[in-house]
């Protein structure tokens, strides 16, 4: 069902398969040449990739987030909350500062995110989110260990869904849901944007929950 893991799981610095995405990050290269601005590699545990029992698969690095300090979900809002809540259930250590030299380390959790390089408006189109879905399979793939997928959001659960060879009509996205896929228990959450904490859409005791039910599955 998975590609094999010979398969990149980091796509090139310069990854020309997008190429809006290309010309976008090419037009904050020359406007911030002291950010990182690449695709984002997904963020592992110190202990490596067979430490890693749970995945948390995010939308795309946001432009003044993970794009410019180059760390999944590491700058903007989505991390406070995000990098909190691992902390509160044993899946990270160390403070986290917003800054990829900071002390923060994840336990037995990757994070990646379903597009690598920042969209524009934070909006990624279905062509790229399934170019960039040839680097989430291999990304997977490589956790021998993994039990448990968080998925944040529409799009991320969607292409998750998908690089676990399922058909997204069998598991709808869902706040709260836990999908058993190919072996895997794909859980889903509303994502945790600055946006939806504002609106009300996803409230801190929401996202709570959804990693109370995480860390219960871990541990059975
Ligand atoms: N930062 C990321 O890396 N991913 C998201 O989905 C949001 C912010």
């Amino acid at each position: 069902m998975l590609s094999s893991p010979a398969l990149p799981v980091d796509p090139d610095r310069d990854c020309p398969l997008c190429p809006r995405l290309h010309d976008f990050i090419a037009g904050w290269r020359q406007r911030e040449p002291g950010w990182y601005n690449a695709p984002v590699s997904s963020f592992l545990p110190p202990e490596g990739e067979d430490s890693v029992r749970f995945l948390i698969v995010g939308l795309a690095p946001g432009v003044r987030g993970a794009n410019r300090t180059g760390r999944p979900f590491t700058g903007d809002y989505a991390g406070d909350l995000l990098y909190a809540t691992l902390k509160r259930f044993g899946m990270a250590r160390g403070e986290f500062e917003a800054r990829p030299d900071d002390s923060l380390e994840l336990i037995g959790t990757a994070i990646t995110n379903a597009v690598r390089c920042v969209p524009p408006d934070n909006k990624p189109v279905g062509a790229e989110i399934n170019t960039c879905r040839t680097f989430l399979v291999p990304t997977i793939a490589r956790f021998r260990n993994l039990k448990a997928i968080l998925t944040l959001g529409s799009i991320g659960h969607q292409s998750t869904v998908r690089a676990l060879g399922a058909r997204v009509a069998a598991v709808p996205f869902k706040h709260g849901a836990r999908s058993d896929v190919g072996g895997i228990a794909v859980f889903s959450s509303y994502h945790c944007s600055r946006y939806n904490t504002n609106t009300g859409v996803l409230t801190e005791e929401m996202f709570v929950n959804v990693f109370r039910d995480v860390a219960k599955f871990l541990q059975e």
